[in-house]
Formats: structure tokens, C-alpha cells, sequence
């Protein structure tokens, strides 16, 4: 008889009323991951403060600064000059997933902070809901500036290394410039590097005959530079439906590889795109596709294939992942082993900025002591049940962060165990409304009239 293995994971919600009824339990074990007699200061009602190091100052450092800063010494380290991550379209950056066209694909009222809303002249009459990288990054810069974030914050300070010390500590070093190079001990480090920096090329045999140009999404610019051409687009998620979209005005024609359901509704209205299975290999000036078919005569090849997890300041034993799938990471949060080594924003498919801040505040709440946390067996067991359950259901390693449907539970299990009030009234219907208006209108979402997303009107 075959092992009965436990629920789902992530992939559909009756994972979190696992998790729920679960920590109940595990959360009776005593609390073991104070730093520094932290137990008997708090038992004495001092206030604790631990020194902590954010490493990045996109939307998810900026959420955990937000938060840390009301209770601990707090030191953010951005590599680039400016705020905002990958809103930031720095062109020193070395990867810069955002290009010159893209619009938000989720509406700002939905997108932002739930207390710290976009402002109305963000929707400008050509974008409405869904405006530019430029309004957003300059949001981001609000949100510092209104919460005083930017006295915490290193400029052009890129973190090297990050190595355990004893008692849950840690050893960061860091260099400004590379002849400055410092370093420091922090009681925590919570990592917030993101993780579209790394572009991912699958293996296609063959490809490195064709003579035409190669591209991932996070070199794509504009439309425009490919006038005239005849393009193959490999990848029909979001990046691949909007470079299909940006491209086909300008390119003779477009050859879109992908396996997403959505890919011809997307691309209905537009007659010089072809859709076609996934590319398979690349032979003799053809590439062929997974369902028999070809294309020859490709001037460019753009791989809209995503991105990897990397952390390159951590020593290969620290943590154990394959770029695709962390496996040590309770609730996705914090080090099953080192619970003073966090991670914002590890999720995918979520709504960012408030998953980034419900993260947030478990974590303020979990290192000034509010609530007891699961003891380190009790988080191992968590991790190895959700590990084994995942490996049951033969997913691709790429879906184990991903949280869709199950977001809402996972931020309200957090904000529960936070004794944090839950999503405001109104936050989960408009975020189904935001979807559903997605999948009836695949292509032009963004140019079509939106329902009012009625949770909270831009200020
Ligand atoms: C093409 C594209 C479109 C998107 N559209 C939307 C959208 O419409 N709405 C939405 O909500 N989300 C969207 N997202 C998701 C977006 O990534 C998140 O909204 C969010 O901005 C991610 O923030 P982050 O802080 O996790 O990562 P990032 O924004 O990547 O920030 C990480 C920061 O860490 C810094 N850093 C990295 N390593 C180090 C180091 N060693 N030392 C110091 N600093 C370091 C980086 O310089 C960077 O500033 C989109 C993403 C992409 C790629």
C-alpha cells in the first residue's frame, strides 16, 4: 500500500488550514531564537532592539525597513544609487527587467500598500489604472520619504558576504566602491535582493548554430527595434504576452512558443502573430516546435523564460536551492535552521507590496516577541512535509514558491499569528475582479475600462 502523503502545499488552500490547525500546536514550544538574553530583557520589560541588515531597497526592503525601524536599529544596503529596485530603470543596473513601455499589469489601487495609496494624478489619461515604471518608482520614493526610510539607507553599498556567527548572528561585509570594503555584526538579516536578476535560458540542443540574435526579456527595450523583423518570442507569461503585444506593430511577423491557455485570446486581434508549442531544438537553420511544427528565417529569438533565485552573499552550505526551489525556508519567511535570517518577498504570483508588508509585520511581531515561535523541529518537520508534498504532485520546481488562490490565506495566517488586523474589507473581491478583468480582455487588459476596485480610493 502506497504512503499517504499530506495535503498540497501552497497550490490550493487546504494547505493553509493544515498550516493553521497545525501551528496551533507547534506554537507551544518555547520560543528559542532570542539573540542575546533578549528572553530575560523582554521578562524584565525592557525594550529590545537588535541591530538589523536589510540587504535591498527595492519594495520589499522598503516594506521590512517600514516595519523593523519602529522597534530595532536598522541599516538598509542598496548596490545601485537609488530606491526602488526594479522600478528603479537604473541603467547601471546590471539586469533591468522594466523596459521603456512596460505599464503596471495589476491596477494601482490594488497594487499598493493597503495604507498608503497611490495618488489620482498617478492615473494619467493615457494609462489609467495600469501606469508606467516611472510612477511607481516615484511611489516607492513617497513611501521612504513618508515613513523616513532614507536615514537608514547605505547608497551603492553592495553586501559580498553574510556568514553565521554564533548565537543566530551574523557577519556582513559590504563594499561602496571596490576600494572601500567594510564590515559589521548584526543580531539579524533579512534579504530582500529580488529575484528577477538572473535570467533564465533553457536548455534548446542546437542553439548555438543560429547565427541570428538571442535575447532574454530583461534585454528587451522597445518595440521598435525590431522593425521589420521576424521574430520568435519562447514563453507566454506575463513578459511574453506583453513583448508580443509591444513587438507586433513594429515586426513583420511573430512566432509565439508557449503552452499557456491564454496565448490566442491574447493575441487574437493581431493577424501577423503565429502561436506554436514550445520550442523543442533548433537544426539546420529551423526551429521546431513540440507540436511537429517549424519556423525558418528568425532574425531574433527572445527567451521570455524567467528568472532564478540567487544569492551570491551566502556560502553554498547556508542554503540549500537550486534557483528555482528553496527548500529550507519556513512559511517562506525565515531559515528553518536560523530563525534571525529572514526573506521578504520569496513568493510568486502574489500581489507584491502587500504580501511584502503582511511578511513584514510577522516578522516585526515575531522579533519584538509578540508570539511564540514553532521550535526548530517543529519548523524542520514543516519544511520536510512541505518538501515531500510538492515532490508528490510532480510539479516543476519553478511553481513551489508560487502562491495565487492561496495568498490570502497565507497573509492572513501571518497577520493572525502577528495579532495584525487582516485585508481590508473589499482587498480579495477586488483582487478577483482585477483577474477576472485580465482573463476576459487577455490582450488589452489595460486599455479597457476596469470595475471600480472598491477597497480604497487613491488619495
Ligand atoms: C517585468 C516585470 C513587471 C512587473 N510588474 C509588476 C506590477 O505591475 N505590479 C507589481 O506589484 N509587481 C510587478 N512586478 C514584480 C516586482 O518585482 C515587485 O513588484 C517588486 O518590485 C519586487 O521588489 P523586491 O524588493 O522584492 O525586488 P527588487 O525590486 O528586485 O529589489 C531588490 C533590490 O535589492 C538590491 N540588491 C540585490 N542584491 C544586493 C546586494 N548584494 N547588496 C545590496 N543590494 C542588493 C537590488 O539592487 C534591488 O534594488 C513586476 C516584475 C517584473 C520583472
Amino acid at each position: 500500500m502506497g504512503r499517504t502523503l499530506p495535503k498540497p502545499l501552497y497550490l490550493d488552500d487546504p494547505f493553509w488550514t493544515t498550516l493553521s490547525g497545525r501551528s496551533k500546536l507547534l506554537c507551544q514550544a518555547p520560543y528559542d531564537m532570542m539573540p542575546r538574553g533578549t528572553m530575560s530583557e523582554m521578562a524584565k520589560g525592557h525594550e529590545f532592539s537588535m541591530d538589523i541588515a536589510i540587504i535591498g531597497a527595492g519594495a520589499a526592503g522598503l516594506a521590512a525597513a517600514r516595519r523593523l525601524t519602529e522597534h530595532h536599529n536598522v541599516t538598509v544596503f542598496e548596490s545601485l544609487p537609488e530606491i526602488g529596485g526594479v522600478w528603479a530603470c537604473s541603467q547601471t543596473a546590471p539586469c533591468q527587467p522594466i523596459y521603456d513601455e512596460l505599464r503596471t499589469n495589476i491596477p494601482i489601487d490594488l497594487m499598493a500598500f493597503w495604507d498608503f495609496p497611490f495618488r489620482a494624478q498617478d492615473k494619467d489619461r493615457s494609462t489609467g489604472d495600469f501606469p508606467r515604471a516611472d510612477a511607481v518608482q516615484a511611489y516607492l520614493r513617497r513611501f521612504a520619504e513618508h515613513f523616513n526610510l532614507l536615514d537608514f539607507l547605505q547608497r551603492e553599498s553592495r553586501v559580498m558576504t553574510v556568514e553565521p556567527l554564533p548565537m543566530d548572528r551574523w557577519q556582513v561585509r559590504w563594499e561602496k566602491d571596490a576600494s572601500t570594503r567594510k564590515e559589521a555584526v548584526f543580531d539579524a538579516v533579512v534579504v530582500c535582493s529580488g529575484h528577477y536578476h538572473r535570467p533564465v535560458f533553457p536548455t534548446l540542443p542546437g542553439i548555438d548554430q543560429f547565427s541570428g540574435r538571442v535575447i532574454h526579456a530583461a534585454d528587451f527595450r522597445s518595440g521598435d527595434d525590431h522593425l521589420g523583423e521576424r521574430v520568435l518570442v519562447w514563453g507566454a507569461h506575463a513578459s511574453g504576452t506583453d513583448l508580443v503585444r509591444l513587438i507586433a506593430p513594429h515586426a513583420a511577423s511573430i512566432f509565439w512558443s508557449g503552452h499557456a491557455d491564454t496565448m490566442t485570446a491574447a493575441s487574437a486581434d493581431l493577424p501577423n502573430v503565429h502561436c506554436h508549442a514550445d520550442i523543442t531544438a533548433y537544426h539546420g537553420s529551423t526551429f521546431s516546435f513540440a507540436d511537429g511544427e517549424d519556423v525558418r528565417e528568425i532574425d531574433t529569438l527572445i527567451y521570455c523564460t524567467g528568472y532564478a533565485y540567487e544569492f551570491p552573499f551566502f556560502s553554498a552550505d547556508l542554503l540549500n536551492h537550486n534557483g528555482e526551489r528553496i527548500d529550507d525556508l519556513y512559511l517562506d519567511l525565515i531559515h528553518a535552521e536560523c530563525p534571525t535570517l529572514a526573506f521578504i518577498g520569496i513568493p510568486s504570483l502574489i500581489i507584491p507590496f502587500p504580501l511584502f508588508d503582511a511578511q513584514s509585520r510577522w516578522l516585526s511581531a515575531l522579533w519584538r516577541g509578540t508570539f511564540t515561535l514553532a521550535d526548530q523541529s517543529a519548523r524542520q518537520a514543516w519544511v520536510q512535509t512541505r518538501r515531500q508534498a510538492f515532490e508528490a504532485l510532480d510539479k516543476p520546481d519553478r511553481s513551489f514558491h508560487r502562491l495565487g488562490e492561496a495568498q490570502m490565506a497565507y497573509m492572513r495566517q501571518l497577520l493572525a499569528q502577528a495579532g495584525e488586523p487582516g485585508p481590508p474589507d473589499g482587498f480579495e473581491s477586488a483582487s478577483r475582479a482585477a483577474q477576472r478583468h485580465r482573463l476576459e480582455h487577455a490582450g488589452n487588459f489595460r486599455d479597457q475600462p476596469i470595475a471600480r476596485l472598491s477597497h480604497r480610493p487613491p488619495s
